[in-house]
């Protein structure tokens, strides 16, 4: 299971390694301009080091003899960058990201926490690796309410299922959800969306379809327990009876459930349909469950 937040870790260490290029860059060129800097500079490493020693070797006397030096050759530094119109920050690292000061993060006044915009490369892998690949041109952003018709109609829905996958607002108390729509009605454009959209307030979720199930790995299994949150498409009651895809969804539900995490359903089928067609272990399950349609 791959989260946006390893992605993110994963890609700092290559922004340290940058932002000391840039760094390094930047005063070589003030360096180049000012060789007095320079020369000032290397002065003060070679006082501070002496300093060390001699504090090392009990030579208090001496180490606060070069301390004055240093300090004299401080205010000399200060009043040549002044003198000179030399930023006093020239050689400290610059952020690659001024939104997000490479952390990987903004935060709206609201509070809310977003994946920036300088990480859409990490947001696109996490979006690949979490069951997307075949989606990569749906996206929130381009999420429109009027496809389809009836604008408000799917603004609500999309409203309502990002609530029950972050549990908010009146949608708190439900962890398995059903999302019910007749069919070629855009609803798995608008799961991948809400998935998507869940990645990018840096949360875990996979995406996957009832009849993948069939044939996934145990780890991909074990990883479905794990999610934040879990969209499962194209459920349908067959499907999820099939002898294989039923035991692996109940143990899933089920541990999914006993940790608070949100899983969504996404089916033509109406609630009462389902239940009364389902695998009865999972019918069960069902019967409690929040309905969005
Ligand atoms: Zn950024």
């Amino acid at each position: 299971m791959v989260t946006i937040r390893e992605l993110i870790e994963l890609s700092l260490a290559e922004i340290e390694a940058q932002r000391r290029i840039d760094k390094d860059r930047k005063v070589s060129l003030y360096y180049d301009k000012y060789p007095e800097l320079r020369a000032i500079d290397t002065d003060l490493v070679e006082l501070r080091k002496s300093k060390i020693m001699a504090s090392l070797d009990g030579r208090e006397e001496y180490a606060d003899k070069i301390g004055s030096r240093e300090s004299a050759l401080r205010s000399k530094r200060e009043k040549f960058l002044h003198d000179n119109g030399i930023p006093s920050d020239f050689d400290s690292e610059d952020y690659i990201c001024d939104k997000c000061s490479d952390t990987g993060y903004t935060a709206s006044k609201e509070g809310t926490v977003r994946v920036c915009s300088c990480k859409n490369a990490q947001l696109e892998e996490c979006y690949d690796r979490s069951g997307m690949r075949d989606y990569s041109s749906v996206r929130l952003d381009n999420y429109r309410a009027d496809y389809l018709g009836d604008a408000e109609q799917r603004k609500a829905l999309m409203s309502g299922l990002l609530s029950a996958c972050l549990g908010r607002g009146d949608k708190e108390d439900k962890d398995l959800w059903i999302y019910q729509g007749a069919p070629q009605t855009g609803k798995t454009f608008l799961a991948v969306c809400v998935a998507k959209g869940i990645i990018k307030l840096g949360k875990s979720a996979y995406y996957c379809k009832c009849e993948d199930i069939e044939e996934m790995d145990e780890d991909l299994i074990a990883d479905l327990k794990r999610y934040d949150v879990l969209v499962i498409d194209d459920f349908a009651s067959d499907i999820s009876s099939r002898r294989r895809i039923a035991y692996v969804l109940n143990t899933v539900f089920e541990v999914r459930n006993a940790a608070g995490l949100k899983t969504v359903i996404v089916t033509y089928e109406n609630k009462n349909d389902l239940i009364s067609n389902c695998d009865v272990r999972l019918a069960g399950k069902l019967k409690n469950a929040g309905y969005i349609s």
